[in-house]
């Protein structure tokens, strides 16, 4: 029988499991939270330095713009004193200012081009303009940065104006120094970046959210104006965010906006830049933390088992108790655990009691009441034992002579008592070893381990001689009559055995009693009869 099912969960399992468990959760967390935070690190790096950048392209841009418009101005002033520029002076005046232009164009009040350098400017003496660009800038008559728009020859273009007015102050027209987005032009010096390596770009959106400059030269004159970016930049903002594009990209993004000229510049860098160092960053940590990981692990693991072990130990040591329950007193524990130390005390209490209380019980059903030998069923088991093992022995059967009459004379209980007397003289003279029984009634015996015939006998004469020699309870003397067996040579079985000692004693009895007779085929007499005085029966005889 098994106190707890053999396939249950051991304790230290289960309490190890839930250690080891919350051990690599709290790693698994810690180093998560660590990636996390790094991560945002990052991010946060990546969309204030593009802020930063977007910031200072900006004014950049816008500066570029003033001493753009600056020029063109000048060039007005110029145009005015004259009430004219012709061909020579407007290239020699273009020379000057090629860095900014990439063409300049005078225009009259009925759109007529005046004058224009480089001849590759796409417009010619004489040819006339038109389009809501034109238009406006005759009608607000004042300097103006256009907005990005398709000119007649389909190029994208910005133009940077001033109007003409003559000494007179009339108004004349205007002249415009362009810049060609789609070529190589002043904003790429400012804004081109050599961001391949990480995958950052800028690109610049006019007041609409078209793109004025961008690394992709076909993307020029296309409208951003549904990017967060763009927008919040159109509504004059300046800022970071992290968006994701139509196209699913997310990006880092920096943006900030220039009031003289509403331009917007837009600084990002696509979000896989961080894939590397972050996956660079988890690795690191990973190795860092796995010795202690291990370490801390080795100490959980140990910290529960002691912790755990005592209670295990405790519980084999009840499963053995159920098993058998004399095994080994309870082992001592080394447990620092209240709950532990209590079940401990409760454990060794209970199968201390246990014990003593099985032990009893086992005395009670293998010893006589009365004289505390071992009962007949201790002797039918003992006899039956020892005739199964080589080891020789012998057995003296005994019967009190004329017991009936010192029940009748002194009662009941005095001869109870004179029985406890034999008891205690009976065991005088046996060693350890040897086996006093009661095996009915008055009748009673000794098995004699490791004793031949002989011994057998000197023991039972000796037991009858202290008899003689001592007043019993009853204020008597009393005998005992004697039968010896010894085995092998009297019998191999226990009813041989018993049959042949009764045969000898009933011999003494016949013979005259108070003697002792060795069973021999022909049971033999050895004893001689004690003189002693008749019983009233044997008188009335
Ligand atoms: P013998 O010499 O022939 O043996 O004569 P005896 O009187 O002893 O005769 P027997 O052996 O037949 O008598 C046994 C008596 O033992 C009968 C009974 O009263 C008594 N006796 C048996 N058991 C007990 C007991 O437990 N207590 C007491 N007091 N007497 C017992
Ligand atoms: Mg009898
Ligand atoms: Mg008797």
């Amino acid at each position: 029988m098994r106190l707890y099912p053999k396939k249950g969960f051991k304790l230290v399992t289960i309490v190890s499991t839930i250690i080891v468990f919350s051990i690599l959760l709290t790693m698994i967390i810690s180093v998560y939270s660590a990636y996390l935070v790094s991560k945002q690190a990052l991010v946060d790096n990546y969309l204030e330095s593009n802020y930063q950048h977007a910031s200072e392209l900006a004014n950049a841009a816008g500066n570029v713009l003033d001493t753009m418009q600056e020029s063109v101005d000048g060039l007005a002033t110029i145009w005015q004193r004259g009430s004219k520029i012709d061909q020579d002076l407007l290239e020699d005046l273009y020379s000057n200012n090629k860095n900014y232009f990439n063409s300049i164009v005078i225009v009259n009040k009925k759109l007529v081009v005046d004058n224009t350098v480089p001849a590759t400017s796409g417009v010619t003496a004489g040819q006339q303009l038109s389009g809501p660009i034109n238009n406006m800038l005759l009608e607000i008559r004042i300097p103006h940065i256009t907005e990005p728009f398709r000119s007649k020859d389909g190029r994208w273009i910005v133009l940077v104006t001033s109007p003409l007015f003559d000494k007179q102050e009339r108004y004349y027209g205007y002249i415009a120094g362009t810049i060609y987005l789609q070529k190589s032009n002043v904003l790429q010096g400012i804004l081109e970046h050599d961001y391949s390596s990480d995958g950052s770009y800028i690109y610049a959106v006019g007041p609409k959210g078209n793109i004025i400059f961008h690394p992709d030269i076909n993307l020029v004159g296309v409208s951003k104006a549904s990017d967060e970016a763009v927008w919040k930049v159109m509504a004059g903002l300046a800022g970071k965010i992290e968006f994701t594009d139509q196209q699913d990209q997310t990006f880092y993004t920096g943006y900030a906006y220039n009031m003289k000229s509403s331009w917007g510049v837009i600084v990002q860098t696509p979000a896989s830049v961080i894939d590397v160092p972050l996956r660079e960053l988890l690795q690191k940590s990973i190795l860092l933390s796995l010795p202690l990981l291990l370490i801390t692990l080795a100490a959980g693991w140990i910290i529960t088992y002691l912790a755990v072990r005592p209670l295990h130990v405790l519980a084999e040591y009840s499963n053995r108790m159920v098993n058998d329950w004399r095994s080994e007193a309870l082992p001592p524990i080394n447990s620092g655990t209240y709950e532990v130390k209590a079940l401990y005390q409760s454990i060794r209490f209970t199968t201390r009691q246990l014990q003593k209380y099985i032990m009893k019980l086992k005395n009670e059903t293998a010893l006589d009441g009365l004289t505390g030998l071992a009962n007949r069923r201790n002797f039918d088991s003992t006899l039956e034992a020892w005739c199964i093992g080589d080891e020789p022995f012998a057995m003296v059967m005994l019967d009190i002579d004329r017991f009936k009459r010192v029940n009748d004379t002194y009662g009941h209980l005095t001869g109870d008592r004179v029985m406890q007397f034999l008891a205690v003289i009976m065991r005088n003279v046996s060693r350890e070893g040897d086996v006093c029984f009661r095996y009915g009634g008055e009748e009673f015996g000794i098995l004699l381990r490791g004793c031949n015939v002989t011994r057998a006998y000197i023991v039972a004469e000796r037991l009858r001689e202290l008899l003689q020699g001592t007043v019993s309870p009853s204020g008597e003397i009393i005998t005992v009559s004697s039968g010896v067996v010894a085995f092998p040579e009297h019998g191999r079985t226990p009813d041989d055995l018993i049959s042949h000692a009764d045969e000898a004693m009933y011999t003494s009895k016949r013979e005259g009693r108070n003697r002792t007779t060795i069973y021999y085929n022909q049971p033999i007499e050895v004893a001689e009869e004690v003189e002693k005085e008749p019983t009233p029966e044997e008188i009335n005889v």
